[in-house]
């Protein structure tokens, strides 16, 4: 039978001891659910980011976990930030509004991009004084633009393919290659100025062919846009960037020689490349921490409810299509089990085949790599908040 530990002390994922000793001991001084995160692995995963892509600025997908701490640490780093609503835009603007006026209008111009294609009148309106950038994908959003935010600048989202991606997104987004340019045109022909090109491969992409044919795509389009006299100036290849949650992920860095190959083959020097990573800056930067409140056995298999479920952090398991295997700090034979959340709603299922010890009310578990798309999606369901958020290595 599997054992939970090695000789070494390390646990069966790697983590060492002395990581599992300090979880234990923010959980008993902080009581649980509590999300451990750690700006250190951020300023790893930026800095990692940064060195394998050198011509790409990072636009931090504020969306993946909007903490404000995450955008002040990825700001220090340097970072550039995607948002995506008013709120979201309002906490990277806290970060920065002790900046004169002018340096911070510089900001908000090189620093920001509003990338959700489908924008509130009521936020376009608000927006427009912050002269953003923002991304569109149709004509009756051109017009909404137009109206109520005439001195932003265009990014025109296309639609690529997201195959092979945990994630798809080309359902709801993207303009197609073949009205593409057309859109560039209208928007021009409106006295709009259209900087860039964006596309997204779908989240946690696997297959990197996705991101050569939208480069490829975008190429084309760029090229029949300054044909017709309007030269673009960005490409924003968006997010996607896988994270090694298992051996089955391809390698980061086989994918960025791969674009940077084709950023100098199908690119002018001077253009602008930018990048949304979000996942990829903090997924592997938070661990949460939780504990057995009740245990069972149904149809011969032990049940265990934690004070964390799919309604709270574990909501990835629902909206990211993500697993996050979970593990005891103590030792013993494994054996499956199955693991709920607190609420009354039998939807609230971590696992139905997870390997645990035997374990007991007042143990506690931990699931590694959860710091995207997971707290961020929590809510207040059946009276139960989000758990409370611890930071290291700040
Ligand atoms: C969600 C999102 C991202 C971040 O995607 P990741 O796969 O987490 O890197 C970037 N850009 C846009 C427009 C998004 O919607």
């Amino acid at each position: 039978m599997k054992q939970a530990t090695t000789e070494n002390g390390k646990d069966t994922n790697g983590a060492s001891k002395e990581t599992l000793n300090n979880l234990k001991k923010i959980a008993a001084k902080n009581g649980t659910p509590v999300f451990v995160i750690d700006h250190e692995k951020i300023r790893r995963n930026y800095r990692e980011f940064e060195e394998a892509l050198p011509r790409v600025q990072v636009y931090f997908a504020v969306k993946s976990n909007s903490d404000p701490e995450i955008v002040r640490t990825l700001y220090k780093e340097g970072a550039s930030f995607d948002v995506a609503s008013m709120p979201e835009f309002m906490i990277v603007h806290e970060n920065i509004k002790n900046l004169p006026a002018k340096e911070r209008q510089d900001f908000i111009w090189d620093k920001i991009i509003y990338a959700n294609t489908i924008k509130r009148i009521e936020t376009l309106k608000e927006l427009d004084r912050y002269k953003p950038l923002v991304t569109y994908d149709n004509i009756e959003e051109l017009k909404k633009i137009k109206k109520y935010a005439p001195h932003a600048g265009l990014v025109l989202r296309i639609r690529v393919p997201n195959t092979g991606s945990m994630v798809e997104l080309s359902s709801k987004f993207g303009a197609d290659a073949g009205e593409a340019v057309d859109l560039i045109l209208e928007a021009f022909k409106r006295g709009l100025v259209v900087e860039g090109i964006s596309f997204h491969v779908g989240s946690q992409c696997n297959n990197f062919e996705n991101y050569m044919q939208a480069l490829q795509l975008s190429a084309n389009i760029m090229k029949e846009a300054e044909s017709r006299g309007h030269k673009i100036n960005i490409i924003d290849i968006g997010g996607g960037f896988p994270v090694k949650y298992n051996n089955k992920v391809k390698s980061f860095k086989t994918l960025a020689h791969k674009l940077n190959t084709e950023f100098d083959r199908l690119f002018p020097k001077d253009i602008e490349i930018l990048a949304e990573p979000g996942r990829f800056m903090v997924a592997n930067a938070a661990t949460l921490v939780a504990k057995i409140i009740g245990k069972a056995v149904r149809d011969d298999k032990t049940c265990y409810y934690l004070d964390d479920g799919v309604y709270h952090t574990f909501s990835g398991i629902v909206f990211d299509h993500c697993v996050y295997p979970l593990k005891a700090f103590k030792p013993g034979p494994l054996k499956v089990s199955a693991v709920f959340g607190p609420t009354c709603d039998a939807f609230d299922t971590i696992s139905v085949a997870e390997e645990l010890p035997e374990l007991e009310i007042g143990d506690l578990v931990y699931a590694e790599n959860i710091g995207a798309y997971s707290i961020a999606s929590s809510t207040y369901f059946n009276g139960f908040p989000p758990a409370k958020v611890v930071h290291i290595n700040k």
